[in-house]
């Protein structure tokens, strides 16, 4: 006979008490933790639980008996739904707070080591349209919200959408209509692309079949005023594609870069793929102040599958307390771990001697050679390799031992292996830079061994959500 579920508990009056570090704000019931999405540190809430496990709850409000100070009212309609911006009922003078809060925690609690204090977060001049990319998806089964006719009244009659996913849910998409994070004119594109597709009758993409015309939208802007548009179709229908494209063209002059990606595979993944273009230049141009004054501005081409800081205002601010974190002198041989398409490099180069940088995407490692002879640095080298196995004895016996590392992993923080390895090459300085405050405590803690914290810097590159950037230097005892 099967089991009868337990209904999950409603908990009745549950004081919000923090943030979280993974952006759903929590409580505490019984001596577990509920996280509650969307709720503020000073709430008191009825939350009904969803989700149970052994150490935790998850739950949503259903009622509110007292509102949190910290709040204001989102500027965004599609708060609340939208994973994007999982903050923005936060005033952003407290995001900055919880995200310190972040560092503080995760040096205390994971890498348990001594460290000096963290420098005051560096926050953001604008905290909305900061980002530089948006990838749209197009659905023709929109997330159906209470605008919409509910499905008891036979629902809307169109159910196309073109926006983001909801939160962890590959297959629903929430149609879109006014996004903060990008500049115009990315909301009037998107919104001309998807009206001049309902009334041409566009097929919209079911992720269910694979079937539909229309999968992604692409937009993408560089503060050197260049704007890259790429569509992403499920098949090559030439007449319709070319009927889109131009009209974009003929709407939208300031678009710089129109592309065309045909993508007949299941998953939205472009990288793989080839990229047609369909007018303008083959990529978008990006500038950046260099470190010290007197040193020419860099730039860096972009190319449609190409990463670039997606907050560049911001990744300016970090590159620079990572620069002055390391104190170069001028004679230091340097290695840039997880270098991507070497802007850290470029940033660094003209201040030391010589730089490593060391990157697994080969195509990555393309864009920062040509990045170097771009801004004509020759004193930077690249090599492609997974750092767990390409860093061994051998790699530094050919290229030296480095005086100061600079590190910038992914969330999942350096491979054991590479710390091992630095922990053996013995530089004098490891500038530490993480988009994972917690992976990095851990990292912090194995080269604890023979490192000690000496600087925390955080920096906002990410306003409305609990992400952030975190620079700590570690010096050799
Ligand atoms: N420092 C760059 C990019 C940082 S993102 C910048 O500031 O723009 C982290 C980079 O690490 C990505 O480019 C990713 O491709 C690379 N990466 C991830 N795992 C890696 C591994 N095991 N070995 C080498 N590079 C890796």
């Amino acid at each position: 006979m099967a089991r009868q579920k337990k209904p999950l508990p409603l908990i009745e009056k549950l004081e919000i008490t923090d943030a979280g570090s993974e952006g759903k704000a929590l409580g505490r019931w019984n001596d577990r933790v509920v996280f509650v999405p969307f709720a503020a540190p000073g709430d008191v809430v009825d939350v009904q639980v969803y989700k149970k496990r052994r150490s935790y709850f998850e739950g949503r409000i259903v009622a509110t008996h007292k509102k949190s100070d910290l709040r204001i009212q989102p500027i965004c309609s599609h708060f609340g739904l939208c994973g994007g911006c999982k903050w923005q009922h936060l005033d952003y003078r407290y995001q900055l707070v919880f995200k310190q809060k972040q560092v503080q925690d995760a040096l205390d609690r994971i890498a348990k080591v001594p460290y000096p204090g963290i420098a005051p977060i560096i926050g953001a001049e604008n905290p909305y349209y900061y980002r530089n990319k948006l990838e749209f998806t197009f659905s023709d089964r929109r997330w159906l919200t209470s605008k919409d006719t509910s499905k008891a009244e036979g629902g809307p009659e169109d159910t196309n959408g073109l926006g983001f996913h909801l939160p962890g849910m590959f297959d629903k998409i929430l149609d879109i209509d006014t996004c903060y994070l990008q500049k115009e004119p990315s909301n009037e594109i998107r919104l001309a692309v998807r009206n001049f597709a309902l009334e041409h009758n566009y097929p919209f993409y079911n992720v269910r079949n694979n079937e539909g015309l229309l999968r992604n939208l692409i937009i993408r802007n560089s503060s050197a005023g260049d704007l890259m548009v790429i569509v992403v179709f499920g098949k090559n229908d030439r007449e319709k594609i070319d009927e889109l494209l131009s009209f974009i063209r003929g709407k939208f002059p300031e678009v710089s870069s129109l592309m065309v990606v045909i993508n007949e595979k299941k998953n939205d993944s472009i990288s793989d793929l080839n990229v047609q273009l369909f007018y303008g230049k083959d990529h978008l141009m990006e500038q950046m102040k260099p470190a010290e004054a007197g040193q020419t501005p860099l730039q860096f081409k972009v190319g449609p599958k190409s990463f670039y800081q997606t907050n560049p205002g911001q990744a300016q601010k970090l590159y620079q307390a990572a620069f002055d974190f390391a104190g170069f002198k001028g004679d230091e041989l340097v290695y840039d771990l997880y270098t991507g398409t070497g802007t850290i490099a470029a940033f660094i180069a003209r201040s030391v001697k010589h730089v490593i940088g060391v990157e697994y995407i080969e195509d990555a490692v393309g864009d920062a050679r040509e990045n170097m002879k771009l801004n004509t640095i020759d004193n930077v080298e690249f090599y492609s390799g997974d750092l767990a196995k390409l860093l061994d004895e051998e790699f530094f016996a050919t290229h030296g031992k480095p005086e100061i590392i600079v590190t910038d992993p992914p969330r999942a923080g350096m491979h054991p292996k590479v710390v091992r390895q630095i922990l053996l090459a013995e530089p004098q300085k490891i500038v530490y830079v993480s988009c994972n405050p917690a992976t990095q405590a851990r990292d912090i803690a194995l080269l604890n061994e023979k490192y000690e914290v000496k600087k925390v810097q955080p920096v906002d590159m990410f306003p409305q959500t609990h992400h952030l950037e975190n620079v700590v230097l570690l010096e050799r005892r």
